[in-house]
């Protein structure tokens, strides 16, 4: 099941999170990772040769960390940790999550995910509000546009069980028992793709 609308349009002010406590470039052969870089551009030489079609540059960004508080995703890579909806900052546990942003949607990976700038976490900016935030009101979208892997085998260095939720359209970890805090009250639902998601 698919999400029934999604935006192409980007109204975002050119606001993105500043580099992390580490920013990667990841070239998606070539295992080559350079720190200390915020931003990246490259989606493939126009005059590549045709056997290096498949080594096309790929941006990632790291530090996106489960909240063992709320189970939500959220960016670690600011001094302060955000808002969560169990109270005071996330806090992290487990994989350090290296997504994704800015190459091309496919049938299974979705765009219009992004960073809140009022909480921190990841949230599906795809429809015409936007959800719930833990910090009031409606999520705040800023950065890089996420494109995040559904419905695939999990490969090793990442993990499935990355859900939507559609009371407060955050991306949180659906492979507990319990479904963690949603900011629009008691545990998160599930909807949507079976994300799986790249680490460290
Ligand atoms: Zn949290
Ligand atoms: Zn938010
Ligand atoms: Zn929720």
């Amino acid at each position: 099941m698919g999400f029934p609308k999604t935006r192409d349009d980007d109204p975002a002010p050119d606001l993105r999170p500043r580099p992390g406590r580490r920013a990667v470039l990841t070239r998606a052969l070539g295992l080559t990772a350079v720190a200390g870089l915020g931003t990246v551009a490259a989606i493939g030489a126009a005059a590549e040769p045709a056997a290096a079609k498949d080594a096309k540059l790929t941006a990632n960004q790291a530090d996106w960390r489960f909240c063992t508080k709320c189970y939500g995703m959220f960016f670690r890579g600011y001094p302060t940790d955000g808002a969560c909806p169990s109270g005071g900052g996330h806090d992290s546990a487990g994989y350090n999550f290296n997504l994704p942003h800015d190459i091309p949607e496919t049938p299974t990976a979705q765009h219009n995910w992004r960073f809140c700038t009022k909480c921190y976490g990841m949230f599906f900016w795809g429809y015409p509000d936007n959800g719930r935030c833990p910090a009031g009101n409606a999520h705040a979208a800023a950065g890089y546009d996420f494109v995040l892997p559904h419905d695939i085998p999990d490969p090793p260095g990442s993990q499935r069980n990355w859900r939507f939720c559609p009371k407060c359209y955050g991306l949180y970890f659906y492979g507990y028992p319990t479904n963690g805090r949603c900011p629009a009250g008691n545990a998160h639902s599930v909807a949507g793709y079976d994300f799986v998601l790249p680490h460290l």
